[in-house]
């Protein structure tokens, strides 16, 4: 919902947010003759009141400016084209995965992991093999032809050893990139290089609130020289998968491929012996789908029992997306869950895990440094 505006409203980006001041850049392009500036906004108390929360990443009409001070109040949220919840980045365009060829050396379940994960965000996926320099030219062509197979084209670069990433460039250069992947593969490194000039630290609220980049529960953009914003995300090792187990099989490229040019004997096949099935078979990644598809399984059924109330134990996920199983307290009368509710209660689950571009706002403040 746009609130009315004056005509001196300008229209910005939010670059980071912090307790409840936001840093906003004005838009780029606008021939008014204003300034270009970032300004250290407020929000307008009926934004709040209706229950709009701004997220980094948000186009946002801001007012009341003052340029002296640079100053401004959020005015209103233009409306989201797409919107992640780990970590909380509005108008994403797509994930840069980046992995190290070695030290850590490429482990083919962990990416197969992120890459899932990455792919339902429902952005566009790339990936990135760092650390070039550490192996041999076959290993490199190695790795490059298996992931082809997957469905990938890997960028092989060298933070340490080349001087431009010109193949990462026009990735990079338009919209807004949410980059992610393991710790000690070279994020922050790649990130410095690319914007060599600027200490990461710069887009930060105040210097008061700043903390630590990797003990930081905010996520926060940095600007391209050549244009296009990078959300750094703190790296986890082992990103939880959660999702309904039928939709499991479209984050996978070699699968939705096969299922491109045909279809299974049953509509809702979970391709692991079931007759008349086009996509199981002796490919690459078969493991990693039925594994994690295992994983889904359990955590659908665990879920199910907690809402069963024959069940003594009740499944809790953390927020790490782990699930623990807790004695379940006696309640007050037995009651018939309904199925809408233990799909609900599902679908809320993997909107929380799995930071669906369709999952509705929730914004608290929530730490997803995922150990
Ligand atoms: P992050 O945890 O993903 O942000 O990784 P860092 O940027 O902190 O890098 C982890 C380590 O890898 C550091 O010691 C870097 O100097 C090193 N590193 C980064 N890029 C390269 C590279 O291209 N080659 C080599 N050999 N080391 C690299
Ligand atoms: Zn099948």
């Amino acid at each position: 919902m746009t609130q009315p505006l004056t005509h001196s409203a300008r229209l910005g980006i939010v670059l980071s947010a912090q307790a409840n001041f936001y840093r906003v850049q004005l838009a780029v392009g606008d021939d008014d003759g204003l300034p270009q500036a970032s300004l250290l906004c407020t929000c307008r108390a009926l934004l709040k009141k209706t229950g709009q929360q701004v997220m980094v990443g948000d186009r946002v009409w801001v007012e009341n400016l003052d340029w002296a001070d640079e100053r401004a109040v959020i005015n209103a949220i233009e409306p989201r084209r797409t919107q992640l919840d780990r970590p909380p980045v509005a108008n994403g365009d797509q994930v840069l995965l980046v992995f190290s060829l070695d030290e850590p050396a490429l482990d083919a379940h962990q990416l197969s992991r992120f890459l899932v994960k990455a792919e339902a965000t429902g952005m566009a996926v790339h990936l990135c093999l760092n650390k070039r320099d550490l192996v041999s030219h076959g290993h490199q062509q190695a790795w490059q032809e298996r992931l082809n197979q997957w469905g990938y084209h890997p960028i092989l670069i060298s933070v340490q050893a080349d001087r431009t990433f010109p193949t990462l460039a026009p990735i990079l250069n338009r919209g807004i990139t949410i980059i992610s992947g393991p710790s000690g593969v070279g994020k922050s490194s790649l990130i410095n290089a690319l914007i060599p000039a600027t200490d990461l630290r710069t887009n930060r609220v105040s210097g008061k609130l700043r903390r630590g980049r990797h003990t930081t529960r905010h996520v926060e953009l940095f600007e391209l020289p050549q244009g296009g914003l990078l959300a750094d995300t703190p790296g986890f090792n082992q990103p939880e998968i959660v999702c309904q187990p039928g939709q499991l099989g479209q984050y996978f490229p070699e699968i939705r491929s096969r299922l491109e040019t045909g279809c299974c004997q049953f509509g809702d096949c979970l391709h692991r012996d079931e007759p008349g099935c086009i996509v199981r078979g002796d490919w690459d990644r078969y493991e990693h789908y039925t594994t994690i598809l295992q994983e889904c399984l359990t955590q659908q059924q665990a879920l199910q029992d907690s809402a069963d109330p024959e069940a003594v134990y009740k499944a809790k996920v953390d927020s790490a997306g782990k699930i623990h199983h807790e004695p379940k307290l006696p309640t007050k009368k037995y009651r018939r869950v309904s199925r809408r509710r233990q799909q609900q209660a599902l679908q809320d689950l993997r909107y929380e895990l799995t930071g669906s571009t369709e999952s509705l706002m929730n914004l608290e403040e929530q730490d997803w440094d995922t150990p």
